[in-house]
């Protein structure tokens, strides 16, 4: 390949401010050091604060025993790699979510790649949200059903598509998420439950990535705040976001766990996470029913900031702790986080194609470990940024 071609590319892409860079940068608890400055993060998924929380790794720390910081598991789980942590967290999962059974991943991205292809076949057909994640597009890419897409979150026109097809099918997945990642919005799930259980040959795929720690009593999603996990065949999520740690599940049937073990390419063909970052998620999982607080914190000082940037954002259609201010060319978005950032202020402009051209945004991700008057302090830079 000529590497001309690859250059013209990249500086077609500078010109339009969609050139992608990546920045080192320092972590200390909520904060990020950049460019030798300190800026309060707003572009972290780490919504309840685990992540640059101290405490919880020292309490993780003091468990430890050198046989217990395994860092490699040397195979695939299928092969040599299955150590008991694997099971335990998957046991936990399933206990907890009231399920059959649960299956671990290595990165939701692993996860969403690689349960479509296995389990839809040519007699399946897929139909998923215009905006899901990038990874479930690819999912469904890989896969050999027929796909349809539906607009954003319209279930008048899901219902139709579903009362139109599903007696040409052997079976239908709805594929969505809970609370989506760019957009902050969330799915109407009660309503995905009564389309699904009008046919008897159409399950529910729901990605809770960005809602799992976040919402329902236990933190274990939107599934749970709203009564409609027995109502989804593939609950899936992560924990490189809320939980502070990484990889991802689905909680599901035993057969589908088995089948997925047998047919799912990422699942067969990886090496396994290590165990040490199982045993971290494992006990990350202890604490999360606890913690109620943050999770309350976090709606509450969520709720303050959507209520300061709704003149920014004509028609805001978040309900949770993603807050994105469109601010529509790249150039703009590029601008305005700039801005932010010299205020102390860590945002990140997100471009195409993560978002569909002339929307791209500042997408604001608070955490837990945001106080009230961090909220007042960042609403005020972008009043004043807005204002100039
Ligand atoms: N699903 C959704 C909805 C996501 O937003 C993301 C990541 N941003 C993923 C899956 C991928 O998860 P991971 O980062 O663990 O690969």
């Amino acid at each position: 390949m000529e590497d001309t071609y690859l250059q013209d590319e990249l500086d077609r892409l500078a010109a339009c401010g969609n050139l992608r860079v990546l920045t080192p940068a320092e972590h200390r608890g909520g904060k990020v050091i950049a460019g030798g400055r300190t800026m309060l993060n707003l572009s972290s998924n780490d919504y309840l604060g685990i992540a640059g929380d101290m405490d919880l790794r020292s309490g993780f720390l003091d468990r430890l025993t050198p046989e217990d910081l395994v860092m490699s598991s040397s195979s695939s789980r299928s092969l040599s790699g299955e150590f008991p942590v694997y099971g335990q967290v998957e046991a936990t999962l399933a206990g907890m979510f009231g399920k059959e059974a649960a299956l671990v991943f290595n990165s939701g991205y692993q996860m969403n790649l690689g349960i479509l292809p296995a389990i839809a076949g040519k007699d399946t057909l897929i139909v998923a949200d215009k905006l899901v994640h990038a990874s479930i597009i690819d999912g469904i890419r890989l896969s050999a059903a027929e796909v349809i897409r539906f607009r954003h979150n319209n279930m008048v026109q899901l219902g139709n598509i579903l009362e139109k097809e599903h007696g040409r099918h052997r079976d239908i997945i709805i594929a969505v998420e809970s609370v989506y990642s760019m957009d902050g919005d969330r799915a109407d799930l009660e309503l995905l439950c009564r389309l699904k259980r009008r046919y008897g040959n159409v399950s529910l795929y729901v990605d809770e990535a960005h809602a799992f720690g976040v919402f329902g009593e236990h933190g274990l999603g939107l599934a749970e705040e709203l009564g409609c996990i027995p109502d989804i065949d593939f609950l899936c999520g992560t924990f490189g976001k809320a939980l502070g740690s990484m990889g991802a599940f689905v909680v599901c049937s035993r057969t589908i766990r088995d089948f997925l073990i047998n047919r799912m390419r990422p699942f067969i063909f990886s090496t396994a996470l290590p165990p040490l970052n199982w045993s971290w998620t494992l006990f990350l999982l202890g604490k999360l029913p606890g913690m109620k607080e943050r999770r309350e914190h976090l709606r509450t000082i969520s709720g303050m900031l959507r209520g300061e940037l709704e003149p920014y954002c004509p028609g805001m259609v978040s309900g949770t702790q993603i807050i994105p201010v469109v601010a529509g060319e790249s150039e703009a978005a590029v601008r305005y986080a700039g801005k932010l950032q010299e205020a102390g202020f860590f945002v990140l402009p997100v471009r195409p194609p993560t978002v569909p051209e002339g929307s791209s945004r500042l997408r604001f991700s608070l955490t837990a470990d945001m106080t009230e008057e961090d909220i007042d302090a960042l609403a005020r830079a972008v009043h004043n940024i807005m204002q100039a």
